[in-house]
């Protein structure tokens, strides 16, 4: 087999480490569509080869060539890393990240 390409596509569902949303993956998720909180398992996007696996906190949005984009910073080793806004992100905690509200303790049970 050829070497794969950097972005792997990896179907899988996953529950939320924040809020505990059970998220259905499409192959692209890499976020909660709930409260957006991400964990720290990829070095190249979709390859799940970070041995770090602590949440990454939404800290703000950013705009380019009209795409919106997600920043995170990992709570475990402080790496930033930026996600595509999905169409099914919830607005309300998109509102919270672009007003830099977003706090772990408002999603979690
Ligand atoms: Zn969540
Ligand atoms: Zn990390």
């Amino acid at each position: 087999m050829l070497e794969r390409p950097r972005f792997s596509k990896n179907i899988e569902h996953f529950t939320c480490a924040v809020c505990g949303k059970k998220v259905q993956g499409n192959g692209y998720t890499d976020h909660c569509d709930n409260c957006c909180a991400s964990t720290h398992d990829d070095i190249y996007p979709g390859d799940r080869a970070s041995d770090c696996h602590a949440v990454m906190e939404p800290v703000g949005l950013e705009y380019q060539n009209r795409k919106k984009y997600i920043l995170y910073k990992c709570t475990g080793c402080g790496y930033t890393h930026r996600n595509q806004i999905a169409k099914n992100d919830n607005p309300a905690t998109l509102r919270l990240i672009a007003s830099h509200q977003w706090r772990r303790s408002l999603f979690q049970r």
